[in-house]
């Protein structure tokens, strides 16, 4: 049963699931939440919703949420339960202790991209203010921090170009290692409805997605790509367009700079990178490959989406900055319909990166070398920020099996599940003398931990969410918040534990310092966003109304620059032992590791992670519709059951991930992008058996 008595009272806040940001009305009776509306005013979903959105709050109010911080002296002793006072005096003897020992840059912080963008400049604030170092990372770096860096090298910063309506321009989509159908589900329903009224969609992906083919809609070209070689299939739809002189040629003399331009041309025009002599190499045929090239450089205006199938591979950022060469090359960046727009899976991905998550960054991309962006927070917070970038994620761990950090506040996000090299990860923490989990429920990470402060869900708080077209929505408090305390509020009682002195009273002022410091935020306040209804950034004086797309006269870095992108195979090879490779996705009623929609009237849609593989290469193992397999690697093995269909190629198995028992991180590499450290899930080698069950 959903809905539980007549509304008396609502709330227009923002679904904290994906990065589409639907609005919502939260209709109340007193303090129980009734139902969850889709409110029609909201400008990303327009009335629209999902079944997450829709259904999936009750783990708000699920039996499993910790509500009360918890301390142990060690790892192996067991919780108590503590004051929010003597949470914080423990904490703060414990990361003092180290700092004086060990030194600050013993300490480090992992912000949430399920987080409000207040929460996570505060968190970020913490390690640079107050920790006096920029070790700061975020769980975007395990999914889209090769858009940060590719879309930064090619335009100038890390954002999608359009805004969702641009779709309904669009003549020619092209969707790439993405599945909005399941990922991005309101987005989906207007890709859909365009394609309905006659644009033209290529799809490449593993996978026969299921928007390959739906009632009334046929995609022109599906390109089944072997996994691991996106870049060679965008190189070569590269190579048609410039060897066949389909090239937007006044565009790119106008807009992006000449002479890199001819360095890539001369590159691409190489006939290694023709589709004739990719097709062993990719799967894909040469003469789909070529019609796909001409119709999306001649069919009119071509938008691009993708998703992690493009970004967390070895070469996610060359493939990321491949991409971009298209657009730029058919001069499809600047106008309604067209465009490089990244998926963005979580809620806040945007946001948590746009806030000045990543070690080398200060909010608004802007690089913590630089003397002029330090002056203006040192004026401000009144300390002084330290010039060099700090520690990835996988950088501390490293550092804490080598026994040189030793300090991890980690807000909204499972490092233990959702990171590679489970073995590594616990070695990491275990390390550790003061890991502080701050999340909503006894996550693995936790089992690691030393405090653990009760987190609070997108109901109980006040702030904002940035979706995957820049636009910042508001997020309202619907009820107050279990725990005692919203996110921010916690993160200021522990900065203050360590003598920061904040005195932030609501998150508007948090904003407001955002906007103060930020130039592409300069314009945002909640009174703007009170007035709007929500607003895209950059927002500021140049554009007080926002920005529905990016690039319009410019890019933003000048000229739009070419990035040579020679493939790189893999290190993960199939062999003998591993003869299968392994790719992974999402289904539209569960979320991520499920934490949340396992804890919801969701969980009746999805009980099970099942493997995906093709008849022909179940019937050589003797694997029929149901039976239980072993999926092994050479990291590690688990057992699912199997589900036969040809929607994946021979050679190439399927699964999603949204429950524990899969242990999908315990079967990927530790492969990682060579520019971010993105982690490469999306290509395992793997062999296949049957087995008698788990
Ligand atoms: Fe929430 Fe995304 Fe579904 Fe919208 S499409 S309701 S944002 S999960």
């Amino acid at each position: 049963v959903i809905e539980l008595g007549t509304p008396t009272r609502s709330v227009i806040t923002t679904c904290a699931y994906c990065g589409v940001g639907c609005s919502f009305k939260a209709e109340l009776n007193g303090d129980r939440l009734v139902r969850m509306t889709p409110w029609k005013h909201g400008k990303a979903n327009r009335g629209h919703s999902c079944v997450k959105g829709r259904f999936a709050y009750g783990y708000a109010s699920h039996g499993d949420r910790i509500l009360s911080p918890m301390i142990r002296d060690s790892i192996h002793d067991p919780w108590r339960e503590v004051s929010w006072e003597e949470a914080m005096a423990f904490t703060a003897r414990r990361l003092t202790a180290i700092a004086e020992t060990r030194g600050q840059k013993a300490l480090g912080v992992i912000t949430s991209s399920r987080c409000t963008n207040e929460e996570t400049y505060l968190v970020q604030k913490l390690a640079r203010a107050v920790f006096r170092n920029n070790n700061t990372d975020t769980c975007a770096r395990v999914c889209h921090s090769p858009t940060g860096y590719g879309l930064g090298q090619t335009f100038g910063t890390s954002a999608g170009t359009q805004d969702f309506d641009s779709v309904a321009q669009a003549d020619v989509v092209v969707v790439i290692g993405a599945n909005p159908t399941d990922g991005h589900p309101v987005f989906a329903s207007r890709l859909k409805k365009r394609l309905r009224q006659g644009a033209k969609l290529i799809v490449i992906d593993p996978r026969r997605i299921d928007l390959v083919r739906q009632p009334h809609i046929e995609a022109a070209h599906h390109l089944p790509l072997r996994p691991g070689t996106n870049v060679a299939v965008v190189s070569a739809m590269a190579h048609v367009i410039v060897t066949e002189g389909l090239m937007d040629e006044a565009f790119i003399r106008a807009r992006c700079d000449w002479d890199e331009f001819q360095d890539y041309a001369a590159f691409i025009s190489d006939p290694r990178h023709a589709p004739e002599a990719t097709e062993m190499l990719t799967g894909v045929p040469a003469a789909e490959l070529r019609a796909a090239a001409r119709l999306y450089a001649t069919g009119g205006n071509g938008a691009i989406y993708y998703g992690l199938g493009v970004t967390e591979h070895s070469q996610g950022s060359t493939t990321v900055m491949g991409i971009a060469n298209l657009a730029m090359l058919t001069g499809n960046v600047g106008r309604a319909g067209t465009g490089v727009n990244p998926l963005r899976g979580q809620n806040n991905v945007q946001g948590s990166c746009d806030m000045g998550s990543f070690p080398h960054e200060l909010p608004g991309y802007r690089h913590v070398k630089s003397p002029e962006v330090r002056a203006i927070y040192e004026a401000l917070w009144g300390v002084e920020i330290d010039p060099e970038p700090g520690l990835r994620i996988p950088n501390m761990l490293d550092a804490a099996v080598e026994g040189t950090f030793k300090a991890l506040y980690v807000q909204g996000e499972d490092i233990l599940q959702s990171d590679p090299d489970t073995k590594h990860v616990s070695a990491g923490l275990a390390a550790m003398d003061c890991v502080i989990v701050h999340d909503l429920f006894l996550n693995e990470t936790a089992n690691y931990a030393h405090v653990f402060l009760p987190g609070s869900t997108f109901l109980e708080k006040d702030g904002t969410f940035t979706n995957a077209e820049r636009r910042i929505n508001r997020v309202r408090e619907v009820m107050k918040p279990r725990n005692g305390y919203a996110d921010w509020e916690v993160t200021q009682l522990l900065a203050n534990a360590l003598g920061a002195g904040w005195t932030y009273t609501h998150p508007s002022q948090i904003m407001d310092e955002i906007a103060a410091t930020t130039p592409s935020f300069a314009g945002v306040s909640y009174e703007l966003l009170e007035e709007k209804g929500s607003v895209q950034w950059p927002c500021n004086a140049a554009h007080p109304e926002g920005t529905p797309l990016m690039h319009v006269d410019g890019f933003v870095r000048g000229k739009g620059r070419f990035i040579v992108t020679e493939y790189v195979p893999t290190d993960e090879r199939t062999g003998p032992r591993f003869p299968l490779l392994l790719t992974t996705g999402r289904i539209l009623s569960q979320y991520n590791v499920g934490a949340q929609t396992r804890r919801t009237a969701n969980s009746v849609w999805h009980s099970e992670d099942l493997l995906e593989i093709h008849p022909h290469d179940a019937e050589l193992r003797g694997i029929k519709e149901g039976d239980w397999v072993k999926l092994a690697s050479r990291s590690g093995e688990t057992s699912l059951r199997a589900t036969l269909t040809d929607r994946v190629a021979p050679g190439v198995v399927y699964t999603t991930f949204h429950h524990p028992g899969t242990q999908a991180n315990v079967i990927t590499t530790d492969y990682s992008d060579w520019a971010t450290n993105c982690p490469e899930y999306k290509v395992t080698a793997v062999q296949v058996s049957a087995s008698n069950g788990p």
